[in-house]
């Protein structure tokens, strides 16, 4: 509807069309948003395009949890202090701040960058499953936690994913109580977390 208007100028229409792919945004706030970033003086808009083309320049996944970073290696993977017999698998690399949040949890971490979905075609080969793999081999990790959201894809991940890491000789635990069916890791606050967290159950 907004898109078809033909009272705005197609640069705008480019704008809200950018904008209302961002996850969470709808047309109407997209809309808004545009007209927001048209209205706001000019400097303020340059440094956030320049702040937006330096995320996607200079920030890289770490080749080992795909945790965004400048250099080589992140915080986690490069901190020797941390246990190098846990490895907690997450969806997204932003999942990893939020159980690092909770304070509990002090072993490595692995973002699978997604989750099985049949139905889409993705299987575990499509996810960063290969490095789990090499980084599986590489270290001596011996207890895996499973910390997908409760969800029927992350459901599905966690049990396939559990399996395969029984196969190869580690404890595979999954994150439990605390966490209502739906829940996303996203959103959880620190507390229901860290129960779960701390709620761990075998798999
Ligand atoms: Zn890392």
């Amino acid at each position: 509807m907004i898109l078809n208007n033909p009272y705005f100028p197609p640069e705008l229409k480019r704008l809200i069309q950018s904008l209302g792919q961002l996850p969470g945004i709808g047309p109407k706030t997209a809309r808004r948003l545009a007209f927001y970033i048209m209205e706001m003086p000019v400097e303020q808009s340059r440094v956030l395009a320049q702040t937006i083309e330096n995320v996607k320049e200079k920030l890289k996944p770490c080749p080992l949890c795909a945790f965004p970073v400048e250099t080589n290696q992140c915080p986690f993977c490069s901190n020797h202090r941390r246990h190098p017999e846990q490895i907690c698998i997450v969806e997204k690399a932003q999942d990893i701040i939020n159980i690092e949040n909770t304070g509990i949890y002090q072993g490595h971490y692995h973002s699978l960058g997604g989750l099985i979905s049949p139905l889409d075609g993705i299987d575990l080969a499509s996810l960063r499953y290969r490095e789990l793999l090499l980084r599986l081999e590489q270290n001596h990790f011996q207890e895996a936690i499973i910390a997908l959201n409760p969800t029927t894809e992350g459901e599905a991940t966690s049990l396939t994913l559990s399996m395969e890491l029984k196969q190869r000789g580690l404890r595979t635990m999954r994150i439990s109580l605390g966490l209502p069916m739906g829940t996303e890791i996203e959103f959880a606050d620190a507390l229901t977390l860290s129960r779960a967290l701390s709620g761990r159950v075998e798999l």
